[in-house]
């Protein structure tokens, strides 16, 4: 573009060019396998047709109706601020880059397999470099950065849950035990102390679960300890970066990395366990990024530690609350982080089909199809009411399930108030819990620690 030529408006940019087809959602069936053939010499975005098939799946977009909003009309601002068409206005752009929950449906359904995750999270990191990131961004970097968590608390506090727990206090004093012999062992001239351990368990919390949470890390460290497992804490544990690497913050989120998977691999661990689906995603992706493709260290979300654990102890779930003959009705949501990120989404299914006194029907839209439940990607923080929406349009869905599943029950003619919505990730379970609280919704939300935790395990 010339010198002095007039900048088009942003409008006109997200209105014109190739028509926006996708005017109805893409069934799974009818999606077109993905190219995976080696990319083009092109930026990711600049390989976008505008077909619009990720427009009906976007839920920010099913919200706002705005055109700027999914990841079709955000590829058009990117390719026009590349080819500087628009300038970049603060006010009018930030809202189309952050207003999005990086849930990654619309990469699920982009027909040339645009990784929109990877495009998404470099405009962030663009829009920090450029200095406009969102001012409750910089509140939240700040505690991460201080206090090592995103909620202002001090340090010192993560652990204090343990108190009150027999197996978190336990597996915390092992854990400083075990550091000090290391240590010990390291100053007597053992070089090996510090080499993972053939089943050596850490549990990595999370700031939210530590702190917010608790009755999570507690039921958690409950169905561990109840599975006979002699699981460590990380007493040195931080903030796993997640949210700095989901709103363009990477290079602060580096030194989160650096700090926490150096304790890790100082403690001696083979396997870690995580409740949080935020932090696993992370260590899946970017930790193992980051260690060349091999960690040392095997991760493991808890409902597959679980699920494994039982299968090899040969052990046997049961729900004591209700029997085989009047099951509890539970419904699974996929969080975007176990589910997109990660592909994890039999292993829940499997362990919650194992639990003799419930019993699992699916929402219509579930595993790589699943809707986000509206907390991810910096949204819940920065716009809560987009947040609330999308959380209550799944809070819905899942009612409709429900109606199908009493629909079910009364065929069997069988009668019960029991109505439980489980997911896997502590955001979810904030979001959804929230919106069903605030409509009083008869769905009850749990985590699926808590439901384990309910559960007994026996031969
Ligand atoms: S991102 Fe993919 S699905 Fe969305 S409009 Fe572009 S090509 Fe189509
Ligand atoms: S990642 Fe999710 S919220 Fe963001 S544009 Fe894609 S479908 Fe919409």
């Amino acid at each position: 573009m010339s010198e002095g030529k007039e900048k088009k408006d942003i409008r006109d940019v997200i209105t014109s060019g190739p028509p926006v087809a996708g005017l109805i959602s893409p069934s799974r069936e009818n999606l077109i396998e993905p190219k995976t053939k080696e990319k083009e010499e092109k930026f990711d975005y600049e390989r976008c047709t505008h077909c619009g098939y990720c427009r009906h799946v976007c839920k920010v977009y099913n919200t706002s109706w705005c055109e700027t909003d999914y990841a079709g009309g955000r590829n058009r601002i990117i390719k026009a601020l590349d080819r500087k068409d628009i300038k970049f206005d603060k006010e009018e752009i930030i809202p189309s880059i952050y207003r999005c929950m990086l849930c990654g449906n619309c990469k699920v359904v982009c027909p040339v397999g645009i990784n929109t995750l990877e495009v998404f999270q470099n405009l962030r990191k663009a829009v920090v470099k450029k200095g406009a990131m969102p001012e409750k961004l910089s509140i939240l970097r700040d505690s991460i950065l201080c206090n090592n968590n995103p909620y202002m608390e001090q340090h010192v506090d993560r652990f204090n849950w343990c108190e009150e727990n027999e197996y978190g206090k336990e597996a915390y004093e092992r854990a400083k035990k075990e550091l000090a012999a290391i240590d010990e062992a390291i100053a007597a001239g053992d070089l090996e102390a510090r080499k993972p351990k053939p089943h050596k368990v850490g549990y990595f919390i999370g700031c939210t679960s530590s702190y917010r949470n608790k009755e999570l890390v507690n039921a958690t460290s409950d169905v561990l300890g109840k599975l006979g497992i002699e699981f460590v804490l990380f007493p040195e544990e931080r903030c796993c970066g997640s949210v700095l690497f989901r709103t363009g913050l990477e290079d602060e989120a580096m030194d989160l990395v650096k700090q926490n998977y150096k304790m890790i691999r100082e403690s001696g661990v083979s396997e870690v366990v995580f409740s949080c689906s935020g932090c696993f995603s992370t260590f899946t992706l970017e930790y193992t990024k980051f260690a060349g493709g091999k960690l040392g260290f095997d991760l493991y979300h808890l409902t597959q530690y679980v699920l494994k654990t039982v299968k090899e102890k040969n052990l046997k779930i049961r729900y004591p609350k209700r029997t085989k003959d009047d099951p509890l009705l539970i419904t699974y949501h996929d969080p975007c982080h176990l589910g997109r990120y990660c592909g994890v989404y039999e292993e829940p299914r499997e362990l919650i089909n194992m639990i003799e006194g419930v019993k699992l029907f699916e929402m219509k839209h579930n595993r790589d199809m699943s809707w986000c439940c509206g907390a991810g990607g910096g949204v819940k923080a920065l716009y809560g009411d987009v947040a609330g929406e999308i959380g209550r349009d799944r809070i819905a869905e899942t009612r409709t399930c429900m109606v199908i599943i009493r629909e079910d029950r009364l065929k069997e003619a069988l009668e019960t108030n029991a109505e439980v919505l489980v997911s896997s990730c502590v955001f979810c379970k904030n979001n959804l819990f929230q919106v069903a609280n605030e409509d009083n919704s008869p769905i009850k939300v749990m985590d699926i620690s808590q439901l384990l935790n309910e559960c007994e395990f026996y031969k």
